[in-house]
């Protein structure tokens, strides 16, 4: 099937295992564990599936899936390292996220320096402070997270996590409606969620736009020349060229890349 696919030039798996016995399977699996980390791309498992198309009937099909065809997970990988600090970041629908900045340490093919705390709730439940030494939990391409505190290697005199109700990119007073967990920066213009709605169009899945990343959409919301997706489209080659550390080349290449986007289904940018 994969080469078949392969043969129309679609991208497939570049490696497969094939086996008779339970020995096998756990063999390729464990293998495939070794060299995950060397492929170009991330990986968190694999999928099991009888290649024999009798067996396949037999097993038949559950009313959600095939019986013939399973998923395994890796367990997520984890590491010990210290939180130095808890940050505020505001998304594009206004969340406001607390997020841990880590004594940077390498789990799962990476180096982590950041890691999501979710809410404050959770922050509260797992008694999380600035000053703890952490576990931390990586797996396939999930936003690593702190899982809990190493409590015997807690510092003295730390305090207890109160998220400010101020929203740290505008000051905003935050919200919250009742029964949510999640405190929400309610103004619409808020520098964060202008940014976040735009990099949210221009992401993969969504408008596809080349070179509108992070940086890009920070600087053109800080000067003004794009404060919604509408105004991305005014944008010329020369406005974006004159922002700081741009090159001709890669200004080019994001108009062009805007000049595309066009061409995509209006709903990818909701
Ligand atoms: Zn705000």
């Amino acid at each position: 099937m994969f080469e078949w696919l392969a043969n129309f030039g679609f991208p497939t798996a570049e490696q497969t295992w094939t086996g008779k016995t339970h020995e096998d399977l756990v063999a390729s699996i464990e293998e495939l564990d070794r060299v995950r980390h060397d492929l170009d791309y991330e990986t968190d498992g694999a999928v099991i599936k009888l290649n024999n198309l009798a067996l396949r009937t037999q097993c038949g099909a559950t009313a959600k899936a095939p019986r013939w065809a399973m998923a395994y997970k890796f367990p997520a990988e984890q590491a010990v390292t210290v939180l130095k600090d808890i940050v505020i970041q505001v998304g594009r629908t206004g969340a406001l996220t607390p997020v841990a900045e880590l004594e940077p340490v390498f789990v799962a093919g990476s180096t982590v320096g950041r890691a999501t705390l979710h809410n404050e709730e959770e922050i509260q439940r797992k008694d999380i402070r600035i000053g703890d030494t952490v576990v931390i939990e990586k797996a396939g391409e999930i936003i690593p997270a702190v899982v809990k505190v190493e409590m015997d290697k807690r510092p003295k005199k730390t305090k207890a996590f109160k998220l400010s109700k101020v929203c740290p990119e505008c000051g905003s007073n935050a919200a919250k409606d009742e029964g949510e967990v999640v405190w929400r920066c309610p103004n619409p213009d808020c520098p964060a969620q202008v940014r976040g709605r735009l990099e949210h169009w221009c992401m993969r899945g969504a408008m596809d736009v080349d070179g509108g990343g992070e940086v890009l959409v920070r600087q053109l919301v800080a000067n003004g020349l794009a404060l919604d997706a509408g105004e991305l489209y005014e944008l010329t080659a020369e406005h974006v060229a004159g922002l700081e550390r741009m090159a001709e080349k890669s200004a080019q290449n994001f108009i062009d890349g805007l000049e595309k986007s066009k061409l995509q289904d209006l709903w990818r940018g909701g």
